[in-house]
């Protein structure tokens, strides 16, 4: 019995000890394995708009859990960060790329990350070679039919998609980049239209009475333009006798004001549809659920209170309007996302499809009534900026506003076809890039009457209400082409007050994007100009404004004085941000060849079209062009078979 006991006693020591030393072993496999010292880490970086915030939890050997905090563009920024967190976390990785379209979001995310996993110990270098897990795309060709192909997922395609829905067509649309939205979702917005209802509040300054009598009686040959200057006499006449003090605006003026802006180069019937159509086009958004607020404004370069501003930030309302529908009627309406469009198929003549490469192989989309061209311009494209700029000193250096995915494709395939294109030299440069990015983010003005321009002497230098080339061109010909926007608290009721990226002021001046002060002076010695050039741009701005003195740029755009502290300032660059030049199109937006005959089956809409602008398009016109003919564009190709 006792030498039983003993056996079972030496069998369980033994057995003990077994499990003592596999327990070492795990201990020591685990340290040796561990990449990671577990715990909860945070980190930060700079994304597009501001700072991303990651917080990261991880255990010995995998990152478990990790939560953000960023303000980065709805539908674009936001889906860039979601989709590299899911992918650093499930691969534990930081071999992830950058979505393409959304480089700053992706950027900042993975630097957020990566501080956060410095922390925790992390071989950064061994994270970042990781090999990739993820699954290569199934190689698929695909072959499809709709009633309407659509070829961009920007404004105007998305526009020109339901449009034709609403039309009876059933639409597939192709985007190339991962995400829809272009150049639309990240724009300042502005939309311009003759809104009586909304201009209710604002009152008429002697100024704009003369800009109004000097574009009646300005000297032109072309007939429809005459015919324009008639009706604006008679509104203008009506308008006085009637006695009323509001501002007087109509569709006339603003087609008067966008043929003479862009240099008499614009088409007379384009402009005409544009601005005839441009309110029912916002009504056509506002039952889409769009909601715009109930003010206008005068964007840069816009040369009137008429602006309407989207109750969401950046271009987001537009797009979520729009795939809103869409995802309503999702079984009438498909989206094919990383798709791009190459070439047109042709039959007889007739456009008739579009080949294309997708995820996973060849698309090839064939239309039973018309595809519709909305592939945007070619502000990205530094080749095809080379190519055609006549107007600027070469811009191969120069930052652009536009998203990666503005790249010409869209005039390239038209041409390949005898499409007709023109205005091509017509680039537009604003003089409000981000020093760093070109991007019109971290932008402080709040409309135009209410800011004025200094160069780095402290000096005002143009009228900070002209046209878009004028203020660039000026602003191209001071020191280091850079300047500074100065505001007051007029611009900034309050520290949360936002712009329109939705930036708000005191987050700008934490992050060193704007700078803030209680004096001018101070302020002056903050951005490093002369202090006393500073305090008389700003005086004799401030006469100007009370009618003491005329401006001495020849100013007519004046709301508010700059005398309220804090005063803010905000550096501003040249930015390449709009191609007037594309392809041309009829008032029903089909697309002509180049012997001025219409390509059937081939309609276009948007920044790719040329033709309504001339030399400089107005600020705020391009929404109200890309959803107007957007809109036709749809209607057409639906109904014109
Ligand atoms: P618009 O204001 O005229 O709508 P945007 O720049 O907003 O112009 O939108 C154009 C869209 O077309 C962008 O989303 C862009 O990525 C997309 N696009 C450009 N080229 C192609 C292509 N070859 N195939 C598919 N989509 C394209």
């Amino acid at each position: 019995m006792k030498k039983v006991l003993s056996i079972i006693l030496v069998i369980s020591m033994l057995l003990s000890m077994t499990a003592c030393a596999n327990q070492g072993t795990e201990d020591q496999t685990s340290a040796e394995n561990a990449i990671f010292t577990p715990g909860t880490y945070e980190g930060e970086a700079e994304g597009f708009h501001g700072v991303i915030k990651a917080t990261v939890k991880v255990s010995e050997t995998a990152i478990e859990d990790i939560t953000v905090v960023h303000t980065e563009t709805a539908g674009l920024g936001d889906k860039a960060v979601e989709n590299i967190v899911l992918q650093v976390k499930e691969g534990t990785t930081l071999n992830v790329p950058i979505v393409s379209g959304a480089t700053y979001s992706s950027e900042g995310i993975l630097a957020a990350i990566t501080a956060a996993l410095e922390k925790a110990g992390a071989d950064i270098a061994a994270l970042k070679s990781k090999e990739s897990t993820a699954e290569e795309p199934v190689q698929e060709d695909i072959e499809k039919t709709a009633d309407v192909v659509v070829i961009g997922g920007g404004g105007a395609g998305l526009a020109a998609a339901v449009s034709a829905h609403q039309n009876g067509a059933s639409v597939i649309l192709v985007e190339k980049m991962p995400q829809l939205g272009g150049n639309t979702i990240i724009s300042g917005s502005a939309y311009n239209a003759a809104d009586p209802d909304r201009q209710d509040e604002l009152v008429m300054t002697d100024l704009e009475k003369q800009t109004i009598e000097g574009l009646i009686t300005k000297e032109v040959s072309d007939e429809a333009v005459k015919g324009w200057q008639e009706t604006l006499k008679a509104e203008w006449e009506a308008y006085k006798a009637s006695g009323k003090t509001q501002l007087f605006d109509s569709p006339t003026l603003h087609k008067l004001q966008t043929y003479f802006g862009g240099d008499m180069q614009g088409d007379t019937e384009l402009i005409s549809i544009l601005a005839d159509n441009a309110l029912p086009a916002v009504e056509w958004l506002e039952e889409l659920d769009m909601e715009f607020k109930d003010y206008v404004f005068t964007v840069l370069g816009g040369l009137w209170s008429r602006a309407h501003k989207p109750a969401k930030p950046l271009g987001t309302g537009y797009i979520e309007a729009y795939t809103n529908y869409i995802a309503e009627n999702s079984s009438e309406i498909e989206i094919m996302t990383e798709t791009k469009a190459e070439s047109f198929i042709v039959k007889d003549g007739a456009v008739v499809g579009v080949n294309a490469s997708g995820k996973g192989g060849a698309v090839t989309l064939y239309a039973n009534n018309g595809v519709v061209l909305a592939t945007g311009g070619f502000g990205a494209n530094v080749e095809m900026r080379e190519q055609y700029n006549t107007l600027w000193p070469s811009l191969r250096e120069v930052k652009t506003t536009n998203h990666t995915g503005a790249t010409g494709d869209g005039i390239i395939m038209a041409e390949e076809i005898n499409a007709s294109v023109t205005g091509m030299e017509n680039i537009q440069l604003l003089p409000m890039g981000d020093p760093q990015t070109g991007s019109l983010s971290g932008n402080i003005e709040q409309g135009v009457q209410n800011r004025i321009f200094v160069n780095k002497e402290g000096n005002r230098f143009v009228d900070e209400g002209a046209r878009r080339d004028v203020m660039t061109k000026a602003l191209m010909e001071q020191t280091d082409a850079y300047m500074w926007v100065i505001v007051d608290k007029h611009s900034y009721p309050t520290g949360d007050t936002v712009n329109n990226f939705n930036e708000s002021i005191d987050d700008l001046v934490s992050a060193g994007r704007a700078f803030k002060a209680d004096t001018l002076e101070e302020l002056a010695a903050q951005i490093g100009v002369d202090p006393s050039n500073l305090s008389a741009s700003v005086e004799s701005f401030n006469q100007a404004v009370e009618g003491k003195s005329a401006d001495p740029f020849g100013r007519t755009l004046f709301a508010e004085k700059i005398d309220t502290p804090p005063y803010y300032a905000g550096a501003r660059v040249p930015t390449v941000h709009h191609t007037m030049g594309g392809v041309v199109i009829t008032e029903n937006a089909q697309v002509v060849d180049v012997n001025g005959v219409i390509i059937k089956g081939l309609y276009a809409a948007g920044e790719v079209t040329g033709g309504i602008h001339g030399s400089n398009r107005l600020g705020g016109n391009a929404l109200a062009d890309i959803t107007v003919f957007g809109k036709i564009a749809g209607e057409s190709a639906a109904l014109m078979k």
